[in-house]
């Protein structure tokens, strides 16, 4: 257990053995068993690494003790993730959660808004329809208003929820939910267009904030896509730009609404039929069009740019422009190296688009 959290020290300050070695005092020989744990450092050289590492001992002895709770895929639409495929993004969203957790614990200002969401939203939901209700009213308690929502990542990471994407790319990823103690986190795959993700987020949101009202009858995941659909384009919305009734929509007119805001066209084909503004027969036109040319799976014209979560990242250079951590802390924090740290600080950006 040692052994691995030495090693990923070693890693995240970009050290080899022996340089590591160098510093501490110890051969690159014993430090390659503490890393196996085939041999135990004693407390003075623990001292030394954590010190040269830029880590409190502690770090050295702390298990995974972040916990996931409650976890909700959203793959309903896509083939099932292999096991492995799993294993690995959890496995990954528990260290960025781990690091958020250390980042909280090291510098003294509390970063993390307490997410919260409206004390008058329903105990018990027993309909699709009463969703679109909620939606508003989480939209009214984070004051969104009603209009697109242009940044959905930097939205909710400002309204406390912990937002990853996560660096395991899997085209079969979509995005989760889940808890661990007091966070709420959503994940979603980085490998998608825009509005994908933003569906993908919306839908994980309406987890956290559904699940626990629904009625046995109702499905969870009909109930996440419709709080979704609800919470990027509310009713009002939808009827403001479509009219009340239509017996034809045109696909580029809601291609341009997809641009404006941020919800793929079969997304708004399917506002306009939960909200009574076509028929279904109608839908099932639309449907056929957008089955046809193969739009239900690559949409048509420009793809909505994806989106990426800052937060944690500009917090760490916060920390660090406050001298409340050290270089090697914050490359530790951003899985980089101090040389790499080293170049962002200077502005040295030519190469920074990897
Ligand atoms: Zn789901």
């Amino acid at each position: 257990m040692l052994g691995a959290r030495l090693h990923q020290a070693r890693k995240a300050n970009g050290l080899s053995l022996r340089a590591l070695a160098e510093k501490v005092g110890v051969s690159a020989m014993m430090l390659s068993k503490y890393e196996r744990d085939e041999s135990t450092p004693s407390s003075s050289v623990l001292i030394e690494l954590s010190n040269a590492l830029g880590v409190r001992a502690e770090y050295f002895f702390r298990t995974a003790q972040i916990e996931l709770e409650r976890v909700e895929h959203r793959n309903r639409h896509r083939w099932k993730l292999p096991k492995i495929a799993e294993t690995k993004v959890l496995a990954d969203v528990r260290d960025q959660l781990e690091r958020w957790h250390e980042l909280d614990e090291i510098t003294p200002a509390p970063w993390s808004v307490q997410f919260s969401l409206p004390d008058d939203l329903p105990d018990s939901i027993d309909s699709l329809d009463q969703i679109e209700t909620v939606a508003v009213l989480v939209r009214e308690h984070w004051e969104l208003g009603l209009n697109p929502i242009p940044d959905l990542i930097d939205t909710l990471e400002a309204r406390g929820l912990k937002v990853f994407t996560t660096r395991f790319d899997d085209p079969r990823f979509e995005g989760m939910s889940a808890r661990s103690g007091d966070h709420h986190v959503v994940v979603v795959g980085r490998m998608w267009p825009g509005d994908r993700q933003r569906f993908t987020l919306a839908h994980e949101l309406g987890h956290l904030v559904l699940d626990d009202r629904l009625v046995d009858e109702l499905d969870k995941e009909k109930a996440a896509d419709r709080f979704a659909g609800a919470f990027l384009v509310p009713a009002q919305k939808v009827f403001e730009a479509l009219g009340v009734h239509r017996r034809l929509l045109e696909i580029y007119e809601l291609y341009l609404l997809k641009q404006e805001f941020g919800l793929s066209i079969s997304g708004w084909i399917h506002r306009a039929l939960d909200n009574g503004v076509i028929a279904k027969t109608t839908h099932a036109a639309l449907r056929r069009i957008m089955v046809g040319n193969g739009w239900d799976k690559t949409e048509p014209g420009d793809q909505y740019p994806p989106e990426t979560p800052r937060l944690f990242e500009q917090t760490v250079y916060r920390a660090l422009g406050e001298r409340w951590i050290s270089e090697s802390k914050a490359a530790e924090l951003l899985s980089t190296t101090v040389r790499d740290l080293g170049t962002f600080r200077r502005m040295e950006l030519v190469n920074a688009d990897s």
